[in-house]
């Protein structure tokens, strides 16, 4: 019987904190333990999302998150410069944790626990201590290469100064008046509080290999550049996986009897590598689900929603194979142009994964940022989208 067991979740980062604080609201009659290897919740990381990512239902949970919010935000290419009248947010690490340790009770979490094996009905830490669950699921994270899949990477560096932000009001999502070098490039600069900015050097680039020391040092130069240069209170890195193709029953085999949420299962916007909105809406779905959530359960329905999502990605597989097989790298930024003419209504479906139909055309329809033939070439070139 698992009827008196846990359910463990492993990975106390951003989806697996988010399904634990959904679930012991929720679900109170689900003992849960939240396994985390670090020292704290959530790692180091700055979550931004625009309003369109929240899903129905989890406003609340988001509010609980102190979100910085930017009532506009910029994009800029060469020659063309657009204020967007869309706002824009950011909460981080430091938030969820703080809200993991406010919402659940003590027993319902284990910090600085290292787990060496997982099992659909227990785990076991590296300490040798084996914990019995009704159902385990893995939310460990990215874990370098996904099997199975064709993915291009977006990777960046990025430094928190203190410098105050000529326009406190206003998030600079992409600026790619840069030299165009390891793919599309371009600076992020989100002003997040008063005294401080965060200034990110972006690449969406064919492979994952960054260079931490020699993008710090161009972010610093894009601060000082822009009179943001001040202390250096925090840095992040970042190396997220875009996808092109593959073959989902490779990534994640049907008969895998063990749990997923997160980046270890796929969980993340294809053209952006973003996962906050995915995050919560799975933690919206999973809390609500009926029945007892044990390992055959959880198995097979978070295996199921990889699968929908897989679906409705097909259309973001496709732009990514025009970005990455029909655009020159150092030509990459031209797409990102032809597709900032659009409206906010339809930019926010873009990056909310909900776009219409008529959305789809018209991201299409314009005069094409790439040659057509090797557009036509990329967009036959794979049988997944
Ligand atoms: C620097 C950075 C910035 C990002 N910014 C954004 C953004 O602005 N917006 C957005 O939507 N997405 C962003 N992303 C992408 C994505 O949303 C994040 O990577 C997100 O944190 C992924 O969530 P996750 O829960 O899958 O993994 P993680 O948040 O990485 O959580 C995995 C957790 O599992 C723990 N863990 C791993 N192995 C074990 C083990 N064996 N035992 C116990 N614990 C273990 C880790 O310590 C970690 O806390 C960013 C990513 C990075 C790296």
């Amino acid at each position: 019987m698992t009827h008196g067991l846990p359910l463990v979740i492993v990975g106390g980062g951003l989806a697996g904190a988010l399904a634990a604080l959904r679930l012991a609201e929720r679900r109170p009659d689900v003992p849960l333990v939240l396994i985390e290897g670090g020292t704290g919740f959530g790692g180091n990381h700055v979550w931004s999302f625009f309003d369109s990512d929240v899903p129905h239902g989890a406003h609340d949970l988001v509010e609980a998150l102190t979100p910085v919010r930017w009532p506009r935000h910029r994009v800029a290419f060469e020659g063309r410069e657009r204020v967007l009248p869309m706002a824009y947010n950011a909460t981080n690490a430091a938030a969820l944790d703080a809200l993991v340790r406010a919402r659940l009770p003590k027993a319902a979490y284990r910090l600085g626990a290292q787990v060496a094996r997982i099992e659909p009905d227990a785990v076991t830490l590296a300490t040798g201590e084996r914990i019995a669950a009704r159902a385990v699921i893995d939310a460990r994270g990215p874990d370098g290469p996904m099997p199975g899949l064709e993915l291009g990477w977006q990777k960046f560096v990025g430094i928190e100064f203190a410098a105050r932000a000529p326009e406190p009001d206003c998030a600079t999502v992409m600026d790619a008046r840069l030299p165009q070098i390891d793919g599309y490039r371009f600076v992020y600069v989100l002003p997040l509080s008063a005294e401080t900015v965060l200034v990110e050097d972006t690449y969406y680039s064919d492979t994952p290999d960054l260079d931490v020391g020699q993008v710090a040092d161009r972010v610093r130069a894009l601060a000082r550049e822009r009179g943001l240069l001040g202390a250096e209170l925090r840095q992040e890195t970042g190396v997220l996986p875009i996808l092109i193709g593959g073959d989902p029953d490779l990534f994640w085999p049907e008969n895998e009897p063990i749990a997923r949420l997160g980046l270890r299962g796929g969980f993340f916007h294809a053209t952006t590598g973003y996962s906050f909105g995915l995050a919560l809406r799975l933690a919206e779905e999973l809390s609500a689900l009926p029945g007892l959530l044990d390992s055959a359960q959880l198995a097979r329905w978070t295996r199921a929603r990889f699968m929908a999502h897989w679906r409705e990605s097909g259309y973001f597989r496709l732009l990514n194979r025009m970005l990455f097989h029909a655009a020159k790298p150092e030509e990459r930024h031209r797409i990102f142009a032809h597709f900032y003419r659009l409206s906010p209504e339809r930019i926010g479906r873009f990056y909310a994964g909900a776009l219409t139909a008529s959305d789809k055309l018209a991201i299409l329809t314009g005069k094409p940022p790439v040659s057509i033939p090797a557009a036509v070439r990329a967009l036959l070139g794979g049988s997944s989208a």
